[in-house]
């Protein structure tokens, strides 16, 4: 049985005691609460008179930064309502009209939004169920669908999402999927301590509800389950080819189709398709450094997505070369069963302790999920960080900001002294040699800053445990040999040195019109209109294309779903018109490439103090996206046709 729903909002009538829902109250989201009580009575005056929340101090804070006080007057308030309705027998929510909804998520952000938030904060409530699903305004000609068949790239969160929404279409598709199994990203990465980083009520389909998560941040192996259950539950798996790699696709300009060459069990293969769309995910290719004498390592050593199971950690001496999110999370770990773990740092990283790092989902949030009207949606909104959606002024350089290489604008600063504070609170003002060695010099959110709990410290002033700052100079039989000389020996090496962030779509090579290489056509600067598509690659589509890694706000699958909803308003207006293949304008990629340069130029990633994977060789960010939820979903609602040529078939 599916454990979630796709249908309309439902809860559990509450039956519970007076008692019972006193003792719950203080334990759920305060600000959440209140929205759900405006449900429950229909009374907006609960948060007209309550005092103004403050902006949340991290992702999922529903704390509503009130004092004691004024949280016992709004519980009161709350147990009131809630005892009432329940005496009532529990009925029908109410649902707020648009200026109520604003005002409501106003309140939840702890700033006053835009008015144009409204209609996508309504998709995201989707009272009514899957406010985003594809559906035919008229039934269309099995022929006309039959005639557009999709090659999907990848079973990963977008890949899966895809096949969901052309099921819903009734257009044909295949998966085309290099592993055995369903989950991309949540099936490659095994190591120990892997977990989202977003919260899972957030991270997760806006259309499927009632889903126990349960943790706060969901580890690797629940999330698997997630994508599992969601490919079983739709009947994805039947469209999915496993253990075949596609190796290229050529655009064939007499019969306006892809030609798209496989690898798999059987030998190469080809396969013909009017639409490709690549959910091969930016972070799924190791980067491995080239260490001099790196296959002389007589031990183990792999790659973190590559963790090698059969690997026995229990009693080994294990080095860990980076110090990054994935490190973050292993080390810990490792931390608990190796005879001793060495650390390499090249450079530190920010890290933000987040109080709810490890929370459990359960008890009285777990009744408040599943009993009280709409909070779930509204919990899950609150994550979404929309109060700092279009404004983080800690991720703006301020040009008139004294440029001490510590940070880069007044509220970028004011991070830094807290983040700092929050590192020694964890390690101790006391250990100053290991302070000095983990907090950096260089400003807050120029490279990705890691969620944690401060376990990643707590190893690191274990006995076993020791963090090198020194560069790995040389791998050798025995271990390897650090840049002051000295010489450590190892059972394994693990490299928790990140992705090939850069080489979009690599290793496939992506012919378009004329036969031009991909590659060829962007040089260093990667890029696509809106994160997906490219002038001379007609049909062609990228999820989590360049350009669209979030930095600030929302999560990766609100991403996919905007992006598979302009695909599939594409894929309808073809269909329905009979264009076998478009194209994006060159003029509209070039004048939004501009637009992206401009924009990103003023964030902390493009800052010169320290590298990270957003960025190509030249210094210039690729990966990341400068535009707010709320621009890039409306743009993302249809195509623009006129941005688009259509193409012709060429004569033959
Ligand atoms: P990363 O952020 O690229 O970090 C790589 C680490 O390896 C850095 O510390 C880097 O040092 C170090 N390194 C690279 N080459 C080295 C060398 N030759 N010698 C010494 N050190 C070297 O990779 P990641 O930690 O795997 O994370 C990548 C991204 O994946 C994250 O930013 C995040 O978007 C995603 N991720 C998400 C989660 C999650 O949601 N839970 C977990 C893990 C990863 P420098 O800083 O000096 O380059």
């Amino acid at each position: 049985m599916p454990s979630y729903t796709n249908k309309a909002e439902t809860f559990t009538p509450v039956t519970e005691d007076d008692e019972y829902i006193r003792a719950v109250l203080p334990d759920l989201a305060t600000t959440v609460l209140m929205l759900s009580v405006v449900h429950i009575t229909g009374r907006l005056d609960i948060i007209r008179k309550a005092p103004a929340a403050k902006l949340p101090l991290y992702s999922g804070d529903g704390t509503g930064g009130f004092t004691p006080e004024q949280k016992q007057a709004i519980l009161d308030e709350a147990f009131a309502a809630i005892s009432e309705w329940r005496d009532a027998g529990c009925p029908a929510p109410y649902h707020p009209t648009d200026a109520e909804l604003h005002e409501m998520m106003s309140y939840l952000a702890g700033a006053p939004l835009d008015a144009r938030y409204v209609p996508m904060l309504k998709e995201e409530l989707g009272p009514d169920g899957d406010a985003r699903q594809f559906a035919w305004d008229e039934p269309v000609d099995k022929e006309k669908l039959d005639a557009f068949p999709v090659l999907i790239i990848g079973a990963g969160m977008s890949g899966l999402l895809n096949g969901f929404r052309l099921k819903q279409a009734g257009i044909p598709f295949t998966i085309v999927e290099k592993n055995p199994e369903v989950g991309g990203t949540w099936y490659e990465n095994r190591y120990p301590g892997c977990r989202v980083d977003v919260p899972s009520h957030c991270y997760s389909f806006s259309f499927l509800r009632n889903y126990k998560w349960p943790n706060q941040f969901s580890p690797q192996p629940v999330l698997n389950r997630y994508f599992k259950q969601f490919a079983d539950t739709f009947g994805l798996r039947e469209n999915i080819r496993f253990e075949t790699e596609v190796l290229g696709a050529r655009y064939d300009e007499q019969q306006a189709e892809w030609e798209v060459s496989l690898r798999g069990a059987q030998g190469k293969e080809t396969l013909r398709a009017r639409a490709v769309i690549s959910a091969v995910g930016q972070l799924n290719k190791p980067s491995v450094p080239e260490i001099k004498g790196r296959d002389s390592f007589a031990g183990h050593q792999f790659h973190t997505a590559r963790w090698q199971q059969d690997v026995e950690l229990e009693g080994k001496r294990i080095a860990v070369i980076g110090t990054a999110a994935t490190a973050v999370q292993l080390i810990p770990e490792l931390a608990k069963v190796a005879s001793h773990l060495t650390v390499f740092q090249r450079t530190p990283n920010w890290i933000i302790i987040h109080p709810e790092y490890r929370k459990e989902i359960g008890g009285a949030e777990e009744w408040a999920l599943t009993h009280l009207p709409f909070y779930a949606r509204w919990y899950r909104i609150m994550n979404y960080g929309w109060g700092i959606d279009g404004s983080p002024a800690h991720l703006k350089i301020d040009p008139n900001w004294p440029q001490d290489g510590l940070s880069v604008s007044a509220a970028n600063e004011e991070r830094r002294v807290r983040l700092t504070a929050n590192i020694k609170a964890a390690i101790g003002e006391e250990n100053t040699e290991l302070l000095d060695k983990v907090i950096p010099k260089y400003p807050p959110f120029v490279k990705r800053p890691n969620p944690g709990d401060g376990g990643y410290y707590r190893a690191l002033q274990q006995d076993n445990v020791e963090l090198v700052t020194d560069g790995v100079e040389e791998i050798v039989s025995k271990g390897l040999i650090d840049s002051s000389g000295r010489e450590h020996e190892f059972d394994i090496i693990v490299y928790a040195t990140g992705f090939k962030a850069m080489d979009f779509l690599a290793p496939m090579e992506i012919r378009g019109v004329g036969g031009v290489n991909i590659k060829d056509y962007w040089g260093e600067d990667p890029g696509a209109y809106l994160g997906m598509t490219v002038p001379g690659f007609p049909n062609f589509y990228m999820m989590y294309g360049p350009g669209t890694n979030l930095g600030f706000n929302g999560n990766l699958i609100f991403n996919s779903e905007c992006q598979t909803r302009y695909i599939m308003e594409s894929f309808r207006h073809q269909i329905l018109n009979d264009l076998p293949a478009i194209q994006v304008k060159e003029s509209v990629y070039k004048d939004y490439s501009q637009r992206m340069e401009e924009a990103l130029e003023g964030f902390t990633w493009s800052h010169g103090s320290t590298g990270n994977w957003y960025k190509n060789s030249r210094g210039k960010v690729i990966a990341n996206s400068p535009w707010s939820l709320l621009d890039y979903w409306d743009w993302t609602r249809k195509p623009d046709f006129s941005e688009f040529d259509v193409v012709s078939l060429a004569a033959g």
